[in-house]
């Protein structure tokens, strides 16, 4: 029998309805889906490691004669093996395992195992490797060439997705066609492809021959990974343009401006715009006044008052009698909108709805009524605003704060909210900007406009940084000064990677320690530990001044405007991206008084977290500090999976590949002239199934 591409997956040996469903979950529904489901990583079961040279976290082969097996009753029964191979010894420990096994294990036996090593309570442990018992001293690795790790759902196992790979290679990989033409291609990439077909490429990373470069597998820069990484990119390129194309089909309501009421507007916000907010509210109001959806991106660093641009556009809204709302993500910052949009709209004689999931029930439902009434035009809150429950009488733009593109919940939760031949426009907002570069390559399906200015007269924050251990304690000092003057502090404790169990703890004792020693001053706390509700009330207490230092860990809202607080200190701020530091810092400056940052590190000191600190004590400028931040290539930081939304890469990396994304758009230009009908199969290759959530 052969297979086509095309086939379900169910048409695989070993694939039956219920194991057809689970990958589904991770979108591989067809045998070219199969082809193109990639390893994620590479284990190396081919080289033995000797007992006495194992590291801590290294995955790898071992092997060892028996000295010692025996049921070990502590806070879990489990089988201890005692292995050596006289250059030292490991524990290897099971916690299920039967009579059999038990037996198994006998002394003077030899046994080779594949697993991670752990410290263990008596030295290096391996915990339920794959393991293989022999009479003889085996020689040797598990396997001959590297073994290939695929992403995958609970309940499907490695040995299944290397059983239907092995199925697709044999059987489907002849099928797959070339879809681009290397004449598309730059000099600069032609030899990636001449040096491999797409066949060779694909079955390359399947299945590592024997003598293949490590490094060159696993960071990515093999040719056969070139040309994938190629392929991937054009293709995810080719689904924004088009659901950008799809949208000019779509239609939504044109909204003129009424240049009276603006005017009227404006001249009670007691400020006049930046140069840079009146050019992208022109934008902006061009778009409403076309009946193309719009889908732009406002990015403006933090205080570069996006959100009167954002008002500008809803009066516009109101100026054509159609439904606004702004949306976002924590009720706290919905709040200060709302707060915002009253002082503004209610004296033109507009009022504000406002709804969020705590509003009590009686109050929601009058707002309700009113929004599918029409009697109110204007609504703020939290994403309770597009709850199935919540109908709209002509719903025309919706905003969305501290957002880069709008997910795909709330995309297809807005679609049931208007009528199918009716779509809003969209505007997202967002204080961390992207550079050039990668914006054409994740933002081709939006416009995007930049206010790159800030408001007159601000008083930029100035960054200080300093060795934790000698100054830790002046800064405590400098903490209480600060607070007795009438003003408050931000304390940001460490970002420890991979556990906010410990992140909170850390918080949880600095913030014991400042109040033991900041008699009198009120410290709150909040952490990724804490339910959102707790979180909520104590930056409510910090708002209110009724907390005078705030202990947070890096979990601290972005968008809040506190402007008493004029000092943020930051610890291990060497662990930090600079973005991630910009924003932080962002959260003072706010008020009349001059802020001040300290940044504490610990020595020693990298060139990359030097270079951090520097950029950040030089500029105030988060377009800066942005491309610097990719230059320089921190944490990774930048593109974080909140920036790139539901864009998720099978071999592409954007921060590793970024030298190829300013190719991208003239590849694919190169492709719409010559090979036109090879576009849309090269979308189903690569994004498949997923992009009917991109474009929702
Ligand atoms: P962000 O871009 O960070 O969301 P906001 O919209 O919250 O910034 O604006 C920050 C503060 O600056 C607000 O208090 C806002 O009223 C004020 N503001 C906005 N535009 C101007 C301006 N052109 N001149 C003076 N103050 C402004
Ligand atoms: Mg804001």
């Amino acid at each position: 029998m052969t297979l086509a591409l095309s086939d379900p997956v169910a048409s695989l040996k070993g694939v039956g309805p219920q194991m057809a469903a689970k990958l589904a979950r991770v979108h591989v529904r067809t045998v070219q889906d199969v082809l193109f489901h990639l390893p994620l990583r590479y284990e190396d079961r081919t080289q033995v490691t000797d007992l006495g040279a194992l590291l801590p976290s290294l995955s790898t082969v071992v092997i060892g004669e028996i000295e010692l097996a025996q049921v070990v009753f502590g806070r879990r029964r489990s089988l201890v093996v005692r292995i050596s191979d006289g250059t030292g010894s490991l524990t290897v420990r099971l916690f299920y395992f039967n009579r059999a096994q038990e037996k198994s294990f006998r002394r003077g036996l030899w046994v080779k195992c594949f697993g991670e090593v752990r410290p263990g309570p008596k030295g290096y442990e391996m915990v339920h490797p794959e393991y293989r018992i022999s009479a003889e001293r085996p020689q040797g690795g598990f396997d001959s060439t590297l073994t290939p790790v695929y992403p995958t759902t609970e309940g499907v196992s490695q040995l299944l997705w290397r059983k239907i790979t092995d199925q697709v290679l044999q059987q489907g990989l002849q099928q797959v066609a070339e879809l681009i033409d290397a004449r598309c291609l730059p000099q600069s990439l032609r030899s990636a492809y001449q040096a491999s077909t797409l066949q060779d490429a694909l079955s390359a990373l399947h299945r590592p021959q024997k003598g293949v470069d490590l490094m060159a597998m696993q960071q990515a820069t093999s040719a056969a990974h070139q040309r994938l990484i190629v392929e991937e990119l054009l293709a995810h390129h080719f689904s924004l343009r088009r659901s950008r194309a799809l949208r000019a089909h779509e239609s939504a309501p044109v909204m003129l401006p009424d240049k009276t009421l603006e005017g009227r507007f404006l001249a009670n916000l007691g400020f006049t715009l930046t140069s840079a907010q009146q050019r992208v509210s022109a934008e902006v109001s061009t778009d409403l006044a076309s009946d193309t959806p719009a889908m732009r991106l406002i990015q403006g660093d933090v205080g570069s008052g996006k959100t009167v641009v954002a008002a500008l556009a809803m009066l516009q809204a109101v100026s054509a009698g159609v439904q606004a709302v702004m949306m976002a993500p924590t009720e706290l910052l919905a709040e200060q909108h709302y707060a915002n949009l009253r002082a503004w709209f209610e004296p033109l004689g507009i009022s504000v709805g406002w709804l969020a999931s705590k509003t009590p029930a009686r109050e929601k439902r009058a707002v309700m009524q009113q929004l599918v009434s029409g009697e109110l035009l204007l609504a703020v809150g939290t994403h309770a605003l597009i709850q199935e429950a919540v109908e709209y009488r002509n719903l025309g733009l919706v905003v969305i704060d501290e957002q880069h593109r709008f997910g795909v919940e709330q995309r297809l939760a807005l679609r049931t909210k208007t009528p199918a031949d009716r779509v809003p426009h969209h505007i997202a907002m967002t204080a961390t900007p992207i550079p050039r570069t990668l914006a054409m390559t994740i933002y081709a399906d939006l416009d995007v406009s930049s206010i790159d200015e800030l408001p007159p007269g601000r008083k930029p924050v100035e960054t200080v940084v300093m060795p934790a251990a000698s100054k830790r304690n002046d800064v405590i000092e400098r903490v209480r000064q600060v607070c007795g003057e009438g003003r408050q502090v931000y304390w940001v404790c460490p970002l420890i990677e991979e556990s906010d169990a410990l992140e909170a703890q850390a918080a949880t004792d600095t913030a014991e320690e400042l109040s033991e020693r900041l008699d009198g001053l009120r410290v709150g706390l909040v952490h990724g530990r804490l339910k959102p509700k707790e979180k909520e009330t104590v930056m409510a207490q910090f708002r209110d001044a009724e907390v005078d230092v705030l202990v947070a860990t890096t979990v601290i809202e972005v968008g809040v405007d506190v402007p008493r607080a004029s000092l943020m200190v930051i610890e291990n701020a060497e662990r930090m991206g600079l973005a991630q530091l910009h924003q932080l810092r962002g959260r003072v400056g706010r008020g009349s008084e001059k802020s001040y940052c300290i940044l504490l590190y610990q020595q020693p000191l990298s060139q990359h977290a030097k270079a951090r600190l520097q950029t950040l004590r030089e500029t105030n400028d988060g377009f800066v500090i942005a491309e610097k931040d990719l230059e320089i290539r921190g944490a990774g930081e930048l593109l974080g999976t909140r920036q790139t939304g539901s864009i998720s890469f099978k071999v592409a990396d954007l921060l590793r590949d970024q030298a190829l994304l300013p190719q991208i758009e003239g590849i694919a230009d190169q492709m719409v002239a010559q090979a036109p009908q090879n576009i849309e199969p090269l979308i189903d290759r690569w994004v498949g199934a997923k992009e009917d959530y991109v474009n929702a």
